[in-house]
């Protein structure tokens, strides 16, 4: 793989112009996306399919009108309870969150989700791989990835990718 320094919100840019043309337009995508965040250490090829990977399951959890898809990314001194529900140190890092407010995932299933071949969808409409996928480049990427969700409301995604440190 190519790990190169790369800016998280250059991927998300052509990761949402490439979701925006398959997503309908009746689902709201709503981007706060802080364009001064640091570098990060990726293969971009993989942080690019880590979001679009997430934002096609949140696509797929959205089955009414008023649909909306929140995109998110920041640079954080990781600290609090961000801190105690990850398994990183207190450091930088960019914080990409992908939340939906769509159907949501039952507790019972939460620790299975990112089980490779774990599915809710019906046969012939997802791999249950998407999620093992973004796991496996999280970590190698020395990264954590946590989910919040409750049913009927939404789930959101949250990514830690350590920032690049400056070099001065
Ligand atoms: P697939 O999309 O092929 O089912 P994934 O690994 O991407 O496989 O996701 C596994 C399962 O996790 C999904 O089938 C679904 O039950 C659940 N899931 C993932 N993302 C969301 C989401 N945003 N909202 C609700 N459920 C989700
Ligand atoms: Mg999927």
């Amino acid at each position: 793989h190519k790990v190169i320094p790369v800016r998280i919100q250059q991927v998300l840019k052509e990761v949402l112009r490439l979701t925006r043309s398959t997503i309908p337009s009746n689902i709201e995508i709503v981007q706060q996306i802080q364009h001064d965040c640091g570098l990060v250490m990726a293969d971009p090829t993989q942080i690019h399919q880590v979001a679009m990977n997430i934002i096609t399951n949140a696509f797929h959890a959205i089955e009414f009108e008023g649909g909306i898809i929140t995109v998110l990314l920041k640079e954080i001194l990781l600290e609090g309870d961000d801190l105690v529900s990850t398994s990183l140190g207190s450091d930088r890092y960019a914080k990409l969150s992908i939340s939906d407010n769509g159907h949501g995932i039952l507790p019972e299933l939460m620790n299975k989700i990112f089980e490779p071949y774990f599915t809710t969808k019906g046969q012939g409409k997802g791999t249950g791989l998407g999620l093992s996928v973004v796991y496996g480049i999280i970590k190698d990427h020395k990264g954590e990835i946590t989910v919040d969700s409750e049913p009927q409301k939404g789930t959101t995604f949250n990514i830690f990718l350590p920032i690049m440190k400056k070099t001065s």
